[in-house]
């Protein structure tokens, strides 16, 4: 007998002849299929970047063509919205179920200090480069001329909003609405009485001064409630995870939601390459005067880039090494696909769905810490959003020549934290909440829409940074919490085991009472 032959059959008594090729062949179509993605979502990111360029030289673009050109890039945002909802609800519903109250409450803390330190780190680290920089020149304002006003927004309304959203009074309506404080100013004729002393004694002259006084009112505003879906949500899992045994088919239902949803996802990853090509070129070709813009926002575009880089590329994998004591890179590698995704939809709550697969199928990440760290991360921790807003309110500073205190400054960098952590994690949303940071130091907040022609780019830039916070985020929380969750596992394979025999003992109870009562009879 050949020796290839003999070979073969020693390997048959582990596995069946028939089934080692088609599994080798499996991981084969496996890998090639993961990194054929990858590839396709870069070559996307290229080819729409390269002819949205090419496009622009037969500029002016009629609109509806720029709208042909974006529809299918319009259509991935869209899905990737759809999922947002279910894939919160399951994930956070089945993740804080498979821990204890004890460990949730460890996971959770953790996961708040790594937010608010790096965030924190990122707004210091803005607030740092654009005074060493300095972008910004009244010249410049000259040029950009004056902006579109807005109303102001006071700090105390801002925190007070985050609160009020994080306990949304109507489930159905955190979906699509969430609540604002909204200030008018109203011009009031108030009586003062204004004591004058005349030859007859006193006499009390009555004056009519016109005052502005600012008036509240809440108001819901379209978009959803991420922040109080959590809140209900989370305390639904935990709750759940209290009832054991009971809450054991509600707990199954959630966990086939989160799998049918994932499926969804892997779909939508295939259609993703061309989609964000789509939406990459039509950004590109419906800029109106790309060149004038980019000169003169320049030197502040450089200035949010280079920050974005030295926190995405150095310190976050610089923690992200400190504490876990493993290659950043490779760690990088692995979610690649969500970083992509970030920049190409300039949402992470519309990358979150590629964000779990890259942290669960290609860097193993333990799924409960995933589905409960990534939801509540991708909609507080943005400190791509910090660092920028910080930049943008102190650039504003200095195009308009206002000097800023270090009280102030120091207000800038807590008042971009804050922003950031209010911020939607739609596109565009950290210029909106950067209205807090002007009112909080006295800037002009009509100047916010002087930088609209760049936030495109921007945009994408910090999105990607938010993401990888998320992403390095719930890493180092696993890290951490590895040896507990270690030590639920065991305790619940304990338990089961108990459970089992005691069913077995149960059951041979049964068959011995019933054959003692047949040879009673
Ligand atoms: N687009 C960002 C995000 O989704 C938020 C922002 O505008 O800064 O994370």
């Amino acid at each position: 007998m050949p020796k290839q032959v003999e070979v073969r059959m020693h390997e048959s008594q582990l596995e069946p002849v028939e089934a080692r090729p088609q599994n080798k062949c499996a991981k084969i179509c496996a890998a090639l299929s993961k990194n054929l993605l990858l590839t396709l979502t870069v070559l996307g990111v290229v080819m729409g970047a390269v002819s949205g360029m090419l496009l622009r030289v037969a500029s002016p673009i009629h609109p509806d063509i720029i709208m042909v050109i974006a529809f299918p890039g319009d259509i991935l945002m869209r899905m990737l919205k759809m999922l947002i909802l279910p894939l919160i609800i399951s994930s956070l519903i089945t993740g804080l179920a498979g821990l204890d109250a004890k460990s949730s409450g460890r996971l959770g803390s953790r996961a708040m200090v790594y937010y608010m330190s790096t965030t924190i780190i990122a707004a210091i680290l803005g607030v740092i480069l654009v005074i060493v920089i300095h972008p910004g020149d009244p010249k410049l304002k000259e040029n950009l001329g004056e902006g579109i006003k807005n109303d102001d927004v006071s700090s105390l309304d801002a925190a007070f909003d985050l609160i009020r959203n994080l306990f949304p009074e109507n489930l159905v309506q955190a979906c699509f609405q969430q609540i604002q404080t909204v200030t008018t100013k109203v011009e009031v004729i108030v009586e003062e009485a204004v004591n004058a002393t005349s030859v007859d004694g006193l006499v009390a002259n009555i004056t009519k001064e016109p005052q502005i006084i600012i008036k509240r009112a809440l108001q819901y505003k379209s978009g959803m409630n991420v922040l109080g879906l959590i809140g209900f949500f989370i305390a639904f899992g935990i709750c759940m995870g209290k009832m054991g045994e009971r809450a054991k088919l509600m707990l199954e239902f959630f966990n086939i939601l989160n799998e049918i949803v994932m499926k969804i996802v892997i779909m939508i990853m295939w259609y993703s390459p061309f989609g964000i090509a789509c939406l990459i070129c039509g950004k590109i070709i419906s800029i109106d005067d790309l060149e004038t813009v980019a000169r003169q926002l320049g030197m502040y575009m450089v200035t949010v880039i280079i920050g974005l880089l030295i926190h995405g590329a150095i310190f976050l994998p610089g923690i992200y090494f400190a504490i876990v004591r493993k290659n950043p890179f490779t760690f990088f590698m692995g979610i690649f696909q969500a970083w992509i995704t970030a920049l190409g939809t300039a949402s992470s709550a519309g990358t979150l769905p590629v964000t779990f697969r890259c942290l669960e199928e290609n860097l193993g990440i333990d799924k409960r810490v995933t589905r409960f760290v990534l939801p509540v991360g991708a909609t507080i921790n943005m400190d791509g959003t910090a660092l920028y807003e910080a930049v943008a309110a102190i650039f504003i500073a200095q195009m308009n020549g206002i000097y800023l205190d270090p009280g102030q400054i120091i207000t800038v960098s807590l008042t971009a934290t804050l922003a950031s952590v209010g911020a939607a994690s739609i596109p565009s949303a950290g210029l909106v909440t950067m209205l807090l940071i002007l009112t909080a130091v006295g800037l002009p907040t009509q100047d916010i829409s002087l930088l609209v022609a760049v936030d495109w780019l921007l945009d994408r830039f910090r999105t990607s940074v938010n993401v990888m916070g998320d992403s390095y985020g719930a890493a180092i929380v696993y890290h951490l919490s590895k040896a507990e969750l270690d030590e639920l596992d065991a305790t619940t394979a304990k338990s089961d085991d108990i459970e089992m025999s005691k069913t077995q003992s149960s059951y041979y109870d049964d068959i011995k009472n019933h054959q003692e009562n047949n040879s009673n009879q």
